[in-house]
């Protein structure tokens, strides 16, 4: 019999279809497409093919938008927000609202070389782009137009990469998405209600269970979540209750980054490098949530479509068990 389950954090429900389940081993992909082949802008010693880097780390005596970078900042080419450049223009046409998208839309360019499996950057690359994140983050959350900051991964051309040199995206939105409404709204309840965070709440208890978490260090834990909507859905969480992504310490930027690098790892060896999107959840730039939100990564292999009852619905028919996805995770090791 399938099984429908709602996640707490969200109350989403999802099928989980027993019946139809195939094993962890089905995911395995045979291939992943390229996305494209020849000169690819990112690379170093490319740099004139991009716009003008907005960051870059690199040794302070050589000139900007030039090699000798290790992670490069660059707005993106077609960006889906832009900055300011007048006054704001709201728009009404009867039932309709319109505004110009400002904001901010970047690339982080994670690797000089052009390494195609991201899960194979060395530990030192993934500790520079989680630097380049809160850097980033923290100059665009100083703008008070600005209420949100999404900071994302799309691996692979079926998960919408572009290009197949390593990178991540920064949008900065001048609104706060329905999807951190809902988890903010759910974890304002519960704190009411019950005195305490709802996603040290749900972590306690995937730490308690054991059978869903994939691996832990002193900082983070990552879990397939109960009511994981994709195959293979996982989440990666700090351990103590953090509100703000932006804010983490030293230790923990090092901590995370090797929780990414050895999430991704188990991902790419255990599925044969599946394309994937990750993205982050953090407190609104503006809002005083501290209490009761609690920053997490969202990773999801793209192994799945969202069909027609998906669509319709916002209910999710998950074929891959959550506990067995973690096992056989858990028991992956991460390429060399
Ligand atoms: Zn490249
Ligand atoms: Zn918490
Ligand atoms: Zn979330």
């Amino acid at each position: 019999m399938p099984e429908l389950r709602r996640d707490p954090l969200t109350g989403r429900w999802v099928v989980i279809a027993t019946e139809r389940a195939r094993r962890p081993q089905d995911f395995v992909r045979q291939s992943r497409a390229r996305a494209e082949s020849g000169d690819c802008p990112f690379c170093e010693g490319h740099e004139a093919q991009t716009p003008a880097e907005v960051m870059a780390y690199r040794p302070a005596d050589l000139p900007a938008n030039g090699p000798g970078w290790q992670v490069r900042v660059v707005p993106n080419l077609y960006p889906a927000f832009e900055p300011a450049t007048g006054a704001l223009d709201l728009r009404r046409d009867g039932l309709y609202l319109a505004e110009q998208a400002l904001g901010a839309h970047e690339v982080l360019i994670a690797s000089p070389q052009h390494v195609e499996e991201v899960a194979k950057l060395p530990l030192s690359q993934f500790e520079l782009l989680v630097r380049a994140y809160i850097d980033r983050y923290r100059a665009h959350a100083a703008n008070p137009l600005i209420q949100y900051i999404q900071l994302i991964m799309n691996y692979g051309r079926e998960a919408g990469a572009s290009r197949d040199h390593p990178h991540s995206q920064l949008f900065a939105v001048p609104l706060v998405p329905s999807l951190i409404d809902l988890e903010l709204a759910r974890s304002r309840e519960h704190f009411a209600s019950r005195g305490e965070c709802l996603l040290c709440g749900i972590l306690r208890q995937q730490l308690a269970e054991g059978e869903r978490v994939v691996l832990e260090n002193e900082r983070f834990a990552v879990f397939a979540p109960f009511a994981s909507r994709w195959p293979f859905e996982l989440w990666l969480v700090p351990r103590r209750h953090e509100a703000r992504f932006e804010r983490l310490d030293d230790e923990g930027q090092e901590l995370l980054a090797r929780a990414l690098k050895e999430t991704l790892g188990k991902v790419f060896a255990g599925l044969n490098d599946p394309p994937f999107n990750y993205w982050l959840h953090t407190a609104p730039t503006q809002q005083p949530v501290d209490e009761y939100y609690h920053w997490h990564l969202e990773l999801a292999p793209k192994l799945a479509i969202a069909a027609g009852f998906e669509l319709g619905t916002d209910v999710m028919i998950n074929t891959a068990l959550p506990e067995e996805a973690a096992g056989f995770l858990r028991t992956t090791p991460g390429p060399a």
